[in-house]
């Protein structure tokens, strides 16, 4: 997979060289690739922000920069390659496992972390036409640029991508998991010793009986999930949960 970065801030990005990111690069399997905005910059300050139409405060980024760009960044693919343009923003759509499974399937991401009140929206419609645009949230709170953004969707998708995690099962089980954890959170998990300061691990876990244990984990993470995330519950398709759920 193919990753670009277009920022003011490219040492912001530099966390993407440790850890599992850093390996999948290492590995191949994660062509990322930091781009400095102000490259394409024509004045002596390589000014990248403006006032903003209308009046108000903050400093709104200017589109001649960004376009030149993206423009730079999309010529730079082969052939008839479209990339997704994920664009980090606070009034995007919510950034979700679903979405990070759906990303890490692209060939190409090309990621806009902006700063200030944000990118003139003509850049936004303007790469409509020529990639898939993604305007996308990480939360409902507000940070003062995209970079950590940026960090956070790259770890999420990265970690899906076949080969970049030691165990391909790792992320079956996590929260919000596909499949048997289909809008669950994960529940509590133990490693030894055996007993911490006076606290065991529940029986079931030492029984080896894997059936009950599948059970016990799905019975956590269901009273986790009521507990902290009832919200997940009410949205979630009545077909996921079983019988023991229901009852529960
Ligand atoms: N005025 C904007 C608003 O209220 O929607 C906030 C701009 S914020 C100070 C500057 C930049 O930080 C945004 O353009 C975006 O790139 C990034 N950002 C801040 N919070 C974010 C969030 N929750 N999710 C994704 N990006 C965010």
């Amino acid at each position: 997979m193919r990753l670009d970065v277009v920022t003011i801030f490219p040492e912001y990005l530099e966390p993407l060289n440790v850890s599992l990111v850093g390996k999948a690069r290492a590995r191949g399997r994660l062509d990322v690739r930091i781009h400095d905005l102000r490259e394409w910059t024509h004045d002596k300050h390589n000014t990248v922000d403006d006032t903003p139409y209308g009046g108000g405060p903050g400093m709104v980024m200017k589109p001649e920069p960004w376009g030149e760009a993206l423009d730079a960044v999309i010529e730079s693919g082969t052939g008839d390659d479209k990339p997704v343009i994920v664009v980090p923003t606070p009034s995007g759509r919510p950034f979700t496992q679903a979405l990070a499974v759906e990303l890490s399937e692209k060939p190409w991401l090309v990621f806009t972390p902006a700063r200030y009140e944000g990118i003139d929206r003509r850049v936004i419609e303007e790469y409509g036409d020529r990639a898939d645009v993604r305007e996308v949230s990480i939360g409902d709170y507000v940070l003062a640029g995209g970079e950590a953004p940026v960090l956070v969707m790259v770890e999420a998708i990265a970690r899906l991508l076949p080969g970049v995690l030691g165990n391909a099962e790792s992320h079956r089980d996590d929260s919000f998991a596909p499949g048997a954890m289909a809008d669950l959170l994960e529940g509590p998990v133990y490693t030894k010793p055996p007993e911490w300061r006076g606290r065991g691990i529940p029986d079931v876990l030492l029984s080896g009986h894997h059936g009950k244990i599948a059970r016990w984990r799905r019975d956590e993470a269901f009273r986790r999930t009521v507990a902290n995330r009832p919200d997940l519950i009410e949205r979630a398709d009545p077909a996921v949960f079983d019988k023991k759920d229901r009852e529960m």
